[in-house]
């Protein structure tokens, strides 16, 4: 994938607007603002690539180094970056357009990229850039700023992150009020109604899901990470009824979202046509995301089934086999005589492609599948076992390994090289379509109760 950035012009746009760089003007390549954010979430995942390898790639090294470069040379002194309203040649005023600019949906990945490079490899180069630009976005738009929104969702999530990383209360605050300001139509566009941006009702006031697929999850995503931090018990209960809500009428039986390619967008409740849905994959990344944090907010396991049906279906199906092709739509049909407007491309898509003019959704599968690692098990009075895969892991005062083929066969063994006297003791989530299960531990019966099953790591 750092070839297909490389060959976009990602890096190029970066360096077009570096200090120091060509003062010549060099064309901007491609047609969105947003094209920087390619970048950042390939970094991210790269960080956790690069982590994992005492060996790396040459080409993957190279990349990190010249990327994270450019990026730091391309911030200006205040602390904005956006390679495409710094173009000479675009010639936009930074901030001038809220509703299309991306360039707080272009913070949160700067952030999040940053946190992944600190965590995963002690190297804090991007997150000081991103720091950077959080304080001036808390300057700009905080509780003495412009009270109004960006128009695409993303940074909430990340602020609040940010705010778990650094402990600056300002980030938080941020993020909360940039989900309380959403709904009151302070979004200027005369392109797309106020629901394609959530910006007609307040969330908390949300009757179902609506407008943009990836906007949407993003925005419920950033909100549960708000409720859980601020402990407001009334958006979180909001956030409870609009999922189950979704569950029930919005999602397809793969786990896609969004029933429309007109506005990229959610449909009515039963509106799930099969050949003609939408189901970005990034719509499903965002679901994934969202579902997770709803799991680790309550501890109930229909979110992770939930989660894993997304994984393995909506999810899966954008990837091909290889890992070098990808669907920006996901729909349940192709039929190869029907040409219809992708959300992608204008004359449609029957074959996964390595790369698309909206490229948003192969590097967000980079970063996604690079940090899956993160989304198996969890650390609280148990280790919970909350997705069952081929993994060892080393947490809790246990060294395990799990051994299975699952979902293409319903066993798993886990053998457990070492336990603490102190060690936690082990959960494991049983599917909620599993009607029957049973644990067995040195071949003695250990039923497992409700959805999650209890074996006694000690
Ligand atoms: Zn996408």
């Amino acid at each position: 994938m750092v070839t297909e950035i490389r060959e976009a012009g990602n890096l190029s746009n970066l360096r077009s607007v570096s200090i120091g760089g060509n003062d010549a003007v060099i064309p901007f390549k491609g047609h969105y603002p947003f094209l920087d954010t390619d970048v950042y979430k390939v970094l991210e995942g790269l960080a956790y690539e690069l982590a994992r390898t005492d060996h790396p790639s040459p080409d993957f090294t190279s990349f990190w180094e010249e990327a994270v470069s450019l990026i730091q040379s391309a911030q200006r002194p205040d602390g904005y970056l956006n390679s495409y309203f710094q173009s000479p040649q675009i010639g936009r005023e930074p901030w001038s357009d809220l509703a299309w600019g991306h360039e707080l949906y272009s913070l949160g990945h700067l952030i999040q990229a940053g946190l992944a490079a600190d965590r995963q490899l002690a190297d804090d180069r991007l997150l000081t850039v991103a720091i950077a630009f959080a304080d001036l976005a808390v300057s700009k738009f905080g509780p003495d700023g412009t009270e109004t929104v960006c128009g695409h969702p993303e940074v909430e999530m990340a602020l609040v992150e940010l705010y778990r990383h650094t402990g600056r209360a300002d980030y938080l605050e941020l993020a909360r009020l940039f989900i309380e300001r959403r709904g009151h139509r302070t979004i200027a566009d005369d392109r797309m109604p106020a629901e394609y941006f959530q910006d007609a009702v307040p969330l908390r006031d949300l009757d179902s899901i609506t407008g943009h697929a990836v906007r949407m999850m993003y925005l419920a995503a950033g909100a549960t990470d708000v409720a859980i931090e601020t402990a407001d018990q009334d958006l979180f209960d909001s956030l409870e009824r609009l999922w189950r809500d979704m569950v029930r009428h919005k999602m397809y039986i793969t786990g896609g979202l969004g029933s429309r390619h007109s506005d990229e967008a959610i449909g009515d409740r039963f509106e799930l046509p099969s050949d003609r849905s939408y189901a970005e994959t990034c719509a499903a990344i965002a679901t994934m995301q969202w579902a997770w944090r709803m799991f680790l907010a309550t501890g109930e396991a229909h979110y992770l089934d939930a989660y894993e049906q997304i994984l393995y279906n909506a999810y899966a199906a954008g990837i091909s086999a290889d890992g070098t092709a990808f669907f920006y739509d996901n729909p349940l049909q192709r039929r190869p005589d029907h040409r219809q407007r992708s959300g992608a491309e204008t004359d449609g898509e029957e074959l996964r492609r390595a790369w698309f003019s909206c490229p948003c959704c192969p590097p967000n599968v980079a970063r996604w599948t690079a940090e899956l690692q993160d989304h198996i098990a969890v650390l609280g009075d148990h280790l919970t076992i909350a997705v069952l895969t081929g993994c060892r892991i080393q947490a809790g005062g246990l060294d395990l390994e799990i051994d299975t083929e699952y979902p293409w066969q319903p066993r798993a063994t886990i053998r457990v090289h070492r336990a603490d006297p102190d060690a936690l003791g082990l959960r494991l989530r049983v599917p909620g379509w599993c009607e029957g299960s049973h644990g067995l531990r040195g071949g003695q019966s250990a039923a497992p109760r409700s959805q999650f099953g209890l074996v006694r790591g000690r």
